[in-house]
């Protein structure tokens, strides 16, 4: 098993390619910061190892049996991060690549956690596309995704980190299969409605791979525009110290020239599309200056002080046994609370819940949130339509 941990990153890498892309000069100045990692990344490659040893098993079972399988899944289950809705995602993920290896006529050759070089397109690019599938004239990418956040939704179309998985897949097997088709699948389980799935043919992959060699050369020579916006600037290292983010965003939030008295609906719509990176950007600097001061370093104007300060016990047990044997009732002490209903859900899994809970669980309408206008989710309204106030009327 690749150690996914270890997946070494290109400098123009894969992941990071939709930034590059619309940013060239952001590798260069990305380059002056240290690494980053998440718990929240740390989760998905977990959840990537466990995705993968399914994958292995289905496909290579005489190399890679059950037993094998198991013994590998309990180490996993040791790690720190492990939760057990891992179980089921992955369950979701292998049931899609189950279905999508059934749709080719004829058994596909499987690659799972093959590393790719698209080098001949991005120089020194490389990358590890969770599973490929190659059979006939189709080269199909499956890409499994762990994010739980509705923002984080990643969408298959033209998306071009899988193109540039892709790009690679083509350059690997050319002489062996005659690719004409290309299927991008992304699936992103702990999201409804997580899978997106998008073709295209090969003139158009190697049209995106001409378009992403000259955003490389910009890139290797820390040229091209900047091109500050909310997504683009999202993982880029250099984001709370960009000049070009932090220019757009001041002028935006404090000298827009706003000509009438009032705004119109239209301008509102515009200023927040333009604005949306405004309120993360703050964010990402405060973050920064805070670290700064917090090592010595002057940030003008600012410093670091200590935070409202929180009382806890230096041995909860020991404090709680003396309340009680003072007399203290355990009632007052303790509270008898069940888990929320998404807790209850994540420890006892979906199967369970749905046999034995799902019958008392009722779904209320969520509160109206604001979100862009291509969102897949249905637009709502509070406006009583006529023919809902004239039905009101007549009974
Ligand atoms: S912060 Fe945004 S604009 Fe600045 S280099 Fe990074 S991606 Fe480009």
């Amino acid at each position: 098993m690749i150690g996914h941990e270890n997946r070494s990153h290109a400098l123009l890498s894969a992941s990071g390619a939709y930034r590059w892309l619309k940013c060239p000069p952001s590798v260069l100045l990305g380059e002056e910061f240290p690494d980053e990692e998440s718990d929240a990344a740390r989760e998905g490659t977990l959840a990537h190892e466990l995705c993968e040893l399914k994958l292995r098993n289905y496909f290579f079972t005489t190399d890679y049996g059950k037993r094998k399988m198991n013994k590998d899944i309990k180490k996993l289950q040791e790690k720190e991060l492990w939760q057990n809705e891992m179980l089921e995602h992955s369950d979701t993920y292998l049931e899609y690549v189950k279905s999508a290896a059934l749709s080719f006529d004829n058994q596909p050759y499987a690659a799972v956690e093959k590393r790719v070089d698209f080098s001949k397109y991005v120089p020194d690019g490389f990358g590890t596309a969770d599973c490929i599938l190659l059979g006939g004239d189709t080269v199909w990418i499956i890409d499994f995704k762990y994010g739980k956040s509705p923002d984080g939704r990643v969408s298959a179309s033209q998306n071009p980190q899988m193109m540039l998985y892709a790009l690679g897949a083509y350059e690997t097997y050319k002489m062996l299969y005659p690719i004409k088709n290309i299927k991008l699948s992304i699936v992103q389980p702990r999201l409804p409605d997580g899978i997106s799935e998008w073709e295209c043919t090969l003139e158009q992959l190697l049209e995106f791979g001409a378009y992403a060699n000259q955003r490389a050369m910009l890139a290797i020579d820390g040229k091209g525009e900047f091109n500050p916006d909310h997504h683009t600037c999202k993982y880029c290292k250099a984001r709370a110290k960009c000049r070009a983010r932090a220019e757009k965003n001041v002028e935006l939030a404090f000298f827009i020239d706003k000509k009438p008295p009032l705004i119109t609906n239209d301008e509102v719509g515009d200023y927040l599309l333009k604005g949306a990176d405004i309120s993360k950007w703050m964010h990402d600097l405060i973050n920064y200056a805070l670290q700064e001061c917090l090592s010595g370093r002057q940030i003008r104007g600012w410093k670091a002080v200590e935070g409202r300060s929180t009382r806890t016990w230096t041995d909860e047990d020991e404090a709680l046994k003396a309340l009680i044997d003072n007399g203290i009732p355990e009632a007052i002490l303790y509270k008898n609370v069940p888990l929320t209903l998404s807790q209850i859900e994540k420890e006892i899994g979906k199967e369970q819940f749905e046999k034995y809970a799902v019958q008392f669980v009722v779904k209320s309408s969520g509160k109206p949130t604001l979100v862009q206008e291509q969102d897949k989710r249905e637009a709502i309204t509070l406006k009583v339509s006529a023919n809902e106030a004239f039905k009101e009327q007549v009974v």
